[in-house]
């Protein structure tokens, strides 16, 4: 017997079901890389965000095993309250001096990292200026925050221009945007944003999860991708895409991250990171600032996939960015495209409505530092191969 009470959850899952819509989540068996087991099943992976390998990276175990013998796991309570371990100072010491800014502070992931700080920047009788495809967590921090929220077009200052023009001139503001948008692999044109924030005097801020380890001189960032030093007031980002592990950071200037260590929900009311994840993390750091090998090799083979993916007469989309769209149509083609890639050993995942617009439907290619030669051909083959049975090519 179903509970009245919760009958409603039943109905709706059936729902999801019935519409195709309800989300089997795949189990994996082995460490994320290049190849994973995945169902049981060994596919070469195109679907993580672990675009320099640093997942499995043996100096992040290491550092990981090394901090736990010394601090032990969890940091049981919040650091306002408990004290916060120099491990953790440690890391945003070093991030801030990575991405060139006067400050970092850590969140438990960059989600929180966006609920934390939007909040702190404004709030009832404020006005946030957001991008119109920004991330989940950036409209959720909108939302929190209680100020009206001003969504403007995707990727046009012209629109931003126009939006900030016609609000309020009154309270706070902010102007808030991805680095690299995830679904696109497209980038924010921070310059003409920053141009505008300038202009009009409204703090600007960037979620740089895709843009984090991946953009910029050894992965430093969308900021130093575009020479923007010292000019964006906040920038967020993750530490569970190109670093490996899990966590979230806001770098800027000390005032502005003095002021997340006293306001910042997430900060003041959830615990930290965990002593591995900031030791693996602490490695990540020392291994971008030692070398740029494995983000150029993330985007030499990217490079590599996108044209071999032209050459086949594919529609890669407006990426700019290892992040690629096989752009497909129909939400129903790139589910059997994506199964069909499965099926021949390539894991790769359709994306559909609601994610993208209807009509938009896609295969999303997450390229990665891991892929040798051998595995980029072997995906350039098995995507022919489905394209062509499926009529695509
Ligand atoms: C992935 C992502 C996040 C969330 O990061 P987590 O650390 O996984 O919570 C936030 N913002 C953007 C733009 C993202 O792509």
């Amino acid at each position: 017997m179903t509970d009245s009470k919760t009958a409603w959850i039943t109905q709706e899952i059936n729902s999801l079901k019935e519409q195709g819509l309800f989300t089997h989540i795949r189990t994996l068996s082995s460490p994320q890389g290049a190849w994973l087991v995945v169902d049981g099943k060994r596919v070469l992976n195109f679907s993580s965000n672990n675009y320099l390998g640093l997942a499995n990276h043996p100096r992040l175990i290491k550092a990981a095993k090394k901090a736990m013998d010394q601090y032990g796991l969890g940091p049981t309570a919040v650091r306002t309250i408990a004290g916060t371990m120099d491990l953790h100072l440690e890391l945003e010491r070093r991030l801030a001096r990575f991405k060139g800014v006067e400050a970092a502070i850590t969140f438990q992931s960059g989600f929180t990292a966006n609920l934390a700080t939007i909040p702190a920047m404004v709030g009832k009788d404020d006005f946030v200026f957001s991008d119109r495809l920004n991330h989940a967590s950036i409209i959720d921090g909108c939302r929190l925050s209680r100020a009206e929220i001003i969504a403007y077009a995707h990727n046009d200052p012209d629109d931003l221009r126009k939006q900030i023009e016609a609000a309020p001139k009154t309270g706070r503001r902010l102007i808030v945007s991805d680095g690299v948008f995830s679904m696109d692999g497209d980038i924010a044109p921070l310059p003409a944003l920053y141009e505008i924030a300038q202009e009009y005097g409204i703090p600007l801020m960037v979620d740089d999860a895709h843009g984090e380890g991946v953009l910029g001189k050894g992965g430093r960032g969308i900021v130093d991708h575009f020479g923007l030093h010292g000019k964006v007031d906040i920038e967020v980002g993750t530490l569970s895409k190109a670093f490996g592990v899990v966590g979230g950071i806001v770098a800027g200037k000390q005032d502005i991250i003095d002021w997340l260590r006293q306001r910042g929900r997430p900060f003041l009311f959830s615990s930290a990171m965990t002593v591995p994840d900031v030791a693996a993390c602490l490695a990540a750091v020392d291994l971008l600032e030692e070398s740029t090998e494995l983000v150029d090799r993330l985007w030499s083979n990217a490079d590599t996939f996108k044209t071999g993916m032209k050459e086949l007469g594919f529609n890669t989309g407006q990426t700019q960015t290892p992040i690629v769209p096989v752009m497909l149509g129909e939400a129903t083609l790139a589910q059997q495209f994506s199964r069909r890639l499965f099926e021949e050993g390539v894991f790769a995942m359709a994306i559909g409505f609601p994610t993208v617009a209807r009509g938009m439907a896609r295969i999303r290619v997450m390229n990665s530092a891991t892929h040798s030669k051998d595995d980029l051909d072997l995906a350039l083959q098995t995507f022919a191969k489905v394209g062509r049975e499926l009529g695509v090519i």
